[in-house]
Formats: structure tokens, C-alpha cells, sequence
């Protein structure tokens, strides 16, 4: 592993001999990267953000939510992003579960309640969780009108573009975030937060100067919050077309074979843990980071794991403000569909199994998830995130800047 981190390093090295804080201009090659990083902006990162809650919850089955794929779609091709497609695919919701079957019931017969999903451990103090169903707790009545159409069974879209590799078109990284939402809210940070990390990628790749040897793909995931359906849908439409040309001596590849799959899932709030009287800090916490989680038990975890660390070496040599995390335990998110097919991480804000799952984000799936809901040090901790995954994916792809 050591080893593997050093050549890492010395790749890093190697690729941006001038080190990024020279910003004098008067170094005759200035490191691609750091430029590349200094196109994300805060403000830019907040109105993409603001553009998602325009459509409410973004509730997959709504007309709200295809609103919401129609305006995405949009802002991908007006950032010059190639290739803008959609995947279609039928989602019809499981039947309701009988209490006391089932796994999923959150608590049955003889579970240990100190193990955390995706097979961490609680420790500290935990709070309530759960995701809101009642309408009249959204006290704003304009946004409780927006949601209120209730989901329909049938036919999903989402919808995806790709950065089209200049020596490895065949080749590719997955860039995810969820645009579907629940609990009667905006659902800004879950996931307006990571749609609109991805998006912003997207504009900055898809720039005329930009070139990279390999290709990224920009996903924004529908229905998420039912089980993970947009992104299961993608792998058992796609998965076999991986590295196909497509006609035979086109030099096309619609499905580029899979290097990675990079999830972004809840970008923006890291107060810490629950008080004892079950409440949290108003302010983002000084010491706030970016939870980057791979699964120890999938097929891919050594892969997975030198990948969480590309990301890590990355944000502490191009991140602004906030340092981040690796841990063992990715779990409940859209690249759990990949993780025992290539290397899947994911980016968020906290460690969802231990840490979200034990209450430390109070608006989690609640009408409270709204922008107005998040202050600057908030938004701040997704820009890092983007500026983390920009970085390392820069260095993957081999971007260079003309
Ligand atoms: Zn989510």
C-alpha cells in the first residue's frame, strides 16, 4: 500500500512540476490542476444548487422531478458537455412492507443496534432519524404545493453527457450525483449539494481549452431514495456494452470501459455530533471534512481503497479549506450498485453508516432541507469536495489545459 501511495505521489509530482501556490505568473507552466481548481466558485457552486430547488423535492415519479431532468439536461448542453443522453427504465415501487418483516425495517428481532449500515460502529451520542411523510411539516405553503404530487409508477429518465477522452476514448471514470429527493423539503443537500458538484465538473471539463486522455461521465441518478433504481438500471443496461466501439471503426465508444465510479451524496453539513439534549451546533464545525468512503467487504475494496486515497492526497494538496477522510464502510448510495464491478467510492460529508446514520444531519430527509436552510461555511464544505474530486479526477484523466 505504502508503495502504491508513493508512486502515486511521485506521479502527482512528476505531472505538476510548479507547485500550486505560484500564482505570480511568472512561472512558464503553471500546474493544469491548480488552474483547473480555480475555475470552481463559490458563487457558481450556490446558483447551480439554487437552479435544483426550483423544482422542490424533485420526487422521481413527478412532473416536478422530470422538470428537474429537463433543466439539467439543459445546463449540461449549454456547458458544451458531449454526448447528452438519457437512460430509460421502468421503476415500479415494491410492495409496502408488513411490520416485522423484512430487513429493512430498521431495527427487527436480534439486530445489533451498536453496528452501523454499511458495517461500522456507533459511537457517542445518536439522534432521531427518519424521513418526513407529513406535508403540513413543511411550514412554507407555496413549497408544500410544489410537492405535493405524489409519485406515479412507470417510465424514468436520467440523464448523463461524457467528456470524450483525445487518446482513450474507450476508457472512463462515472462522476455521480442523485437529482431525485424526499421529505417534503428542497432537498438541497440531499442531493441538490452533489448534483450540483457534478454539474459544475461537467462545465469546467467540457471547457473548449480542456483536453484529457481519458474520458469522465457526468451521472446524475434518479431515484435514489427508492433503493438506488436510476443507478441499478444504468449498470444492467450498460455494463456489457463496456469498451465496444460503436459502429466498428467509428473510434466511438458509447459505454467506455469503467475505471472508477465516484458518488457524491450529501456534500454540505458537518456540525459534529448530537448534543446530549439531542440538538447540534448552528455552525459548520472549524474541523468539518470530506468523508471519503469505499466498502471494505466488496469485490473491488483493494482498488476501491488506492482509489479513496488518490482523492485524499488530492484534496490536501488542492483543497482550500477543509482536509478529508478515508474510511472502510461506503454504504446506502448509488455507487453501491459498482462497488463488486470496478473501484466505487463515495464523497460526503460525513460517514453515512456511523455518523448520518446516528443523526449528526438534522434535516436529512426533512422539510428543513431547503437553501435558505445553509450559511457559506456549508456551501463552502461542497465546493471542497469539488475542488477535491476536480483534482484527483484531473490527475486520473490526464487534463491539460491549452
Ligand atoms: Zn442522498
Amino acid at each position: 500500500m505504502l508503495r502504491v501511495l508513493l508512486s502515486i505521489a511521485i506521479l502527482i509530482t512528476v505531472a505538476s512540476p510548479v507547485a500550486s501556490q505560484d500564482t505570480t505568473g511568472a512561472a512558464a507552466a503553471p500546474d493544469p490542476v491548480a488552474r483547473l481548481v480555480a475555475r470552481l466558485d463559490l458563487e457558481r457552486y450556490k446558483a447551480t444548487l439554487k437552479g435544483l430547488t426550483q423544482f422542490g423535492d424533485r420526487r422521481q415519479g413527478t412532473a416536478r422531478n422530470r422538470a428537474a431532468v429537463d433543466w439539467i439536461e439543459q445546463q449540461l448542453r449549454s456547458y458544451g458537455c458531449s454526448d447528452v443522453s438519457r437512460l430509460t427504465y421502468e421503476f415500479q415501487p415494491p410492495p409496502p412492507r408488513t411490520p416485522g418483516q423484512g430487513p429493512a425495517g430498521g431495527g427487527g428481532m436480534g439486530r445489533d443496534t451498536s453496528r452501523a449500515a454499511g458495517g461500522g460502529r456507533y459511537r457517542g451520542i445518536r439522534a432521531r432519524t427518519g424521513v418526513n411523510t407529513d406535508s403540513l411539516r413543511q411550514p412554507d405553503a407555496k413549497l408544500r404545493a410544489l410537492d405535493a404530487e405524489a409519485s406515479t409508477p412507470g417510465q424514468r429518465q436520467e440523464v448523463y453527457c461524457t467528456k470524450v477522452g483525445a487518446t482513450h476514448p474507450n476508457e472512463m471514470y462515472i462522476v455521480g450525483g442523485h437529482m431525485d429527493g424526499i421529505g417534503w423539503g428542497e432537498a438541497a443537500n440531499d442531493d441538490g449539494s452533489g448534483t450540483a458538484l457534478v454539474m459544475e465538473l461537467a462545465r469546467i471539463f467540457s471547457a473548449p481549452d480542456v483536453t484529457t486522455d481519458r474520458s469522465i461521465r457526468f451521472a446524475l441518478w434518479n431515484n435514489e431514495e427508492t433503493g438506488l433504481n436510476g443507478a441499478r438500471a444504468y449498470v444492467e443496461q450498460r455494463q456489457a456494452l463496456q469498451g465496444k466501439e460503436n459502429p466498428p471503426g467509428s473510434g466511438k465508444y458509447p459505454e467506455p470501459t469503467w475505471l472508477g465510479m465516484i458518488q457524491h451524496d450529501m456534500m454540505m453539513f458537518d456540525h459534529g455530533m448530537p448534543r446530549a439534549d439531542g440538538t447540534l451546533s448552528p455552525e459548520q464545525r472549524p474541523e468539518a471534512d470530506v468523508n471519503i468512503e469505499f466498502q471494505s467487504s466488496s469485490k473491488f475494496a483493494e482498488a476501491a481503497q488506492r482509489l479513496a486515497w488518490v482523492f485524499h492526497v488530492a484534496n490536501e494538496k488542492y483543497a482550500t479549506d477543509y482536509p478529508a477522510s478515508v474510511g472502510p464502510h461506503m454504504t446506502n448510495t448509488d455507487s453501491a450498485p459498482f462497488q463488486d464491478l470496478v473501484a466505487a467510492i463515495s464523497l460526503r460529508e460525513n460517514e453515512r453508516g456511523t455518523q448520518i446514520g446516528a443523526g449528526w444531519d438534522p434535516n436529512w430527509h426533512q422539510p428543513t432541507d431547503r437553501y435558505s436552510t445553509y450559511s457559506d461555511k456549508d456551501f463552502r464544505l461542497g465546493l471542497n469536495a469539488a475542488q477535491t474530486t476536480l483534482a484527483a479526477l484531473a490527475g486520473l484523466v490526464g487534463a491539460t489545459l491549452k
